[in-house]
């Protein structure tokens, strides 16, 4: 047994209350290698924001998961020596789908875990969501519960359609399970497809697909219902057309990849919505530098000079979310 303490870590607890007393999002990145990580630490170092370090299930089973926890606790000393006085980084489990897998990461020094019981009925997914919170709070580990479906594809999540979150649960919901912060359904979705170009229209000009607003009804109802009480939204990945293009130029296939518009997500970080979960974004700004370097040095074998130039491109986006679309910078001087 590891307490999250002892790393240096921090639960999501007093970032969540500032973010919704500020107007702003935390933001809760990836990670499953050494390039993404270093690129996330200096974002957050230099912008001062405080951070949530996601693993997935499926990043686990990649990277190996004493090697990761070890890697967030390297996070933390690397803040330190980049001159952040006081790194507020949390360690959080992404679409935990059991109580074992919970159980585990608390055990091993997560700061907080989620709890995707999302796909279950409604009473399962109490049961189960108030059995991981009862054994996360002993060791004041948070716990993000789910409620409604969202589609698209992440790891080994994955629904082909989504179900909004329905406001008359959420009270319900929350009080009987006790957990932390609740991440709903107003029509993010995982992966770099959010929408096909049935759900969309497209842009005359430019010939791009323009994705279908959020549900912000839906949003404003939950927040009615459970007013102060902290929002995450998950599938919150823009897909820049930018690092689109790059990937499509350098010899990469990404046709109508689409994502939430920036704009939606900065008006989502001023209220309730404390945490929006990026991934894909990172994913494309890698692939995009990797591609760009393979197609103009074709004889570069050494994968500094590739990973390099892919870390670089992850810090500015990193840095331009934190400060352009959540707001989290200074937040955690
Ligand atoms: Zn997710």
């Amino acid at each position: 047994m590891v307490s999250f303490k002892e790393l240096g870590l921090v639960n999501t607890r007093e970032m969540f209350a500032k973010a919704i007393k500020g107007g702003y999002a935390i933001p809760a990145f990836n990670f499953n290698n050494m390039e993404q990580l270093q690129a996330i630490v200096k974002a957050c170092a230099e912008t001062k924001s405080p951070v949530i370090l996601q693993v997935s299930k499926g990043a686990r089973n990649y990277a190996n998961q004493t090697l990761l926890r070890y890697m967030a606790q390297g996070a933390v000393e690397y803040a330190k020596e980049l001159g952040w006085e006081h790194p507020q980084i949390c360690l959080h489990l992404d679409h935990g789908d059991s109580f074992e897998l919970c159980k585990s990461c608390v055990d091993f020094g997560f700061s907080s875990v989620m709890i995707d019981a999302s796909s279950l009925p409604y009473e399962e997914n109490i049961a189960l969501t108030k059995k991981v919170v009862e054994y996360a709070h002993k060791y004041d580990v948070t716990v993000e519960a789910e409620l409604g479906v969202l589609a698209g594809v992440e790891d080994e999540v994955s629904s082909a359609v989504s179900h909004y979150t329905k406001p008359e649960e959420v009270v319900d919901f929350a009080t009987r399970t006790g957990c932390d912060s609740l991440a709903i359904s107003i029509g993010t979705s995982h992966g770099a497809y959010k929408f096909t170009p049935e759900q969309c229209t497209r842009d005359p000009k430019t010939g791009r697909l323009v994705p279908p607003p959020l549900a912000f009804d839906v949003l404003d109802a939950i927040m009615e219902q459970l007013p102060g009480f902290p929002i995450v939204l998950h599938g919150s990945s823009s897909v820049p057309q930018e690092y689109v293009d790059m990937i499509n130029q350098y010899g990469g296939k990404l046709p109508d990849a689409v994502g939430i518009p920036e704009e939606q997500l900065r008006k989502a970080a001023k209220s309730a919505v404390c945490k929006i979960n990026i991934d894909s974004d990172s994913r494309l700004a890698f692939t995009a530098a990797v591609r760009k370097v393979f197609a103009e040095k074709p004889g570069e074998f050494d994968p500094r000079k590739y990973c390099g130039p892919a870390r670089d491109l992850m810090e500015q986006l990193y840095k331009h979310k934190i400060i352009n679309v959540l707001g989290s910078d200074g937040k955690a001087e």
